[in-house]
């Protein structure tokens, strides 16, 4: 077992963006503590994890299944942990269970599993909404044109409660992606009552995203250091 000691790194991060955040709040809305940090843990061995749990960090962000039931045993408890990746439908089963919510929801088909799985595990699983800002053909997400739709018919499915939007915003489309996204986001909330995160936001980003709304930052690299290679 590694000694807390090694991790030093990781606590300074974790304190200096959770300050950031704060100002940052402070400065544009006026308000601060309405942001959470995620720490991003793909790739990062669990005793780094959990040296940002014990900075204060309370939200982990997963995007592989298979490495998150490797390595959530050696978690410690009290962080809560989310979603954040590619999900493939046949792997719902494996995390319905343990996670609270599931960011990248951008499929009526991926819905349903997730809505069975809720249904005969006698719960409600909460979900956001990816938005393909970008319009990239690489990435995943609904375009903002059949948001409306996809939104609507996901809404009402059984055993789905839907909170709100996640995005990946393309590396060059900085201020106006946000911006977009700040505006998609009202409009959301305006027609759902349940619609109150916006997950926006990662190393490069997060303080723009905060400028913008985001009520969610999801940071790896800002956290824990450049990620191995083809990890
Ligand atoms: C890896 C990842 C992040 C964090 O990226 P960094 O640039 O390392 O902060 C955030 N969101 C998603 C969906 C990711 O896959």
């Amino acid at each position: 077992m590694s000694d807390a000691a090694d991790y030093g790194y990781v606590a300074d991060n974790v304190k200096r963006i959770l300050s950031e955040i704060g100002e940052t709040e402070e400065k544009y809305r006026g308000t601060s503590g309405n942001v959470r940090l995620m720490a991003v843990t793909k790739t990062v061995p669990p005793e780094a994890v959990n040296a940002a749990v014990r900075a204060g960090v309370t939200l982990l962000g997963e995007n592989r299944v298979q490495e998150y039931l490797d390595k959530k045993d050696a978690y410690l408890p009290e962080a809560e942990v989310q979603f954040i990746g590619r999900l493939q439908t046949n792997k719902v089963k494996y995390i319905i269970n343990s996670v609270t919510l599931i960011h990248s929801v951008d499929s009526v088909k991926l819905c349903g599993e997730i809505s069975r799985l809720a249904v005969k595990n006698n719960k409600v699983m909460d979900i956001l909404a990816e938005v393909n800002i970008g319009g990239e053909e690489s990435k995943g997400g609904v375009s903002p044109e059949t948001l409306r739709d996809f939104i609507a018919e996901v809404s009402e499915m059984e055993g789905i409660r839907f909170r709100g939007l996640m995005t990946i915003p393309p590396p060059g489309c900085s201020e106006e992606c946000f911006e977009k996204m700040q505006r998609i986001f009202t409009d959301v909330q305006d027609r759902y009552k349940t619609a109150d995160i916006l997950s926006m936001g990662m190393s490069a980003d997060y303080k723009l995203a905060v400028k913008y709304g985001s009520t969610i930052v999801r940071v790896g690299t800002g956290i824990f250091g450049a990620r191995t290679y083809n990890k």
